[in-house]
């Protein structure tokens, strides 16, 4: 699996106007890893995925991928931060992911618009192509955008919590993708908020307080020491948000 990518974080300072919301992370996300992303909100976590897909640059540190380039990177942001208005189909959504390889949708051919077929129906979709994306439900949307992931056949995948305000059948099926594409060789990373769904599915797991508080096998990370640490991590640099309490490297 050597060309398969990984990702290294070198004291990496990830800042918005210059208050740090990242801060000095070390660490490497090692080639057809699994890893889960947890920690207290506003901890850095979607900060840290923005930082992977270039979106926002360190500006202390660095952050190398190994076997991927930047622009190849599968990225499904949070939420609340994507816009439903937009006049799309269903269809149209989901072949975006094929625009790499083929181009605008326009221009596809039959065999890529089997694989959008596939895809839709990989999610549990088939039959909504035509459906404009403002008119579904929450959990469809979220099945459309996988579809668009599952497209792109990229070897790094990033998750900004892909499960929340989703529905349990949703959930399940998405997971059981999420899974597939792990056993693929593929290497995921997940920011999730289910410490249930993490043990249970997601071998390693970063625990996050705007700084490292743990990181390595889910099992030795999610104790109940270490999520304390995190809250206590959480609440001190809300106090004093503005300092950064450690000299750069
Ligand atoms: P998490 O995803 O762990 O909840 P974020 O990475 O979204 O946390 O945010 C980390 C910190 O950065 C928070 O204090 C948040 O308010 C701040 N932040 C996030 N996005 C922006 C932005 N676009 N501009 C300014 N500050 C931001
Ligand atoms: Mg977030």
């Amino acid at each position: 699996m050597s060309s398969d990518p990984a990702v290294r974080c070198s004291d990496v300072t990830l800042s918005y106007r210059r208050h740090p919301a990242v801060h000095h992370l070390s660490g490497s996300f090692a080639a057809g890893s699994f890893t889960a992303i947890a920690g207290p909100n506003g901890a850095g976590k979607s900060t840290l995925l923005k930082g992977i897909v270039g979106l926002i640059r360190p500006d202390a540190g660095t952050i190398a991928l190994e076997g991927v380039r930047r622009s190849d990177i599968a990225y499904l942001p949070q939420q609340s931060a994507l816009d439903r208005g937009f006049p799309m189909r269903v269809v149209e959504l989901a072949a975006m992911g094929l625009w790499r390889r083929f181009g605008p949708f326009r221009r596809m051919g039959g065999a890529a618009m089997r694989d959008v077929e596939a895809a839709l129906e990989t999610v549990g979709l088939s039959g909504f192509e035509d459906r404009s994306v403002g008119s579904l439900s929450g959990g469809q949307f979220q099945r459309a955008l996988f579809a668009r992931l599952l497209l792109q056949d990229s070897r790094l995948i990033l998750l900004d919590e892909p499960f929340t305000a989703i529905d349990a059948r949703t959930t399940e099926v998405l997971l059981d993708l999420v899974c597939r594409w792990h056993r693929e060789g593929r290497t995921v990373i997940a920011v999730l908020h289910d410490f249930d769904l993490v043990r249970e599915y997601i071998p390693q797991t970063l625990l996050l307080a705007r700084e490292q508080v743990a990181w390595g096998p889910t099992e030795t990370v999610l104790t109940e020491e270490n999520l304390a640490r995190s809250r206590r991590m959480q609440e001190a640099f809300e106090d004093d948000a503005e300092l950064c309490k450690r000299p750069a490297a």
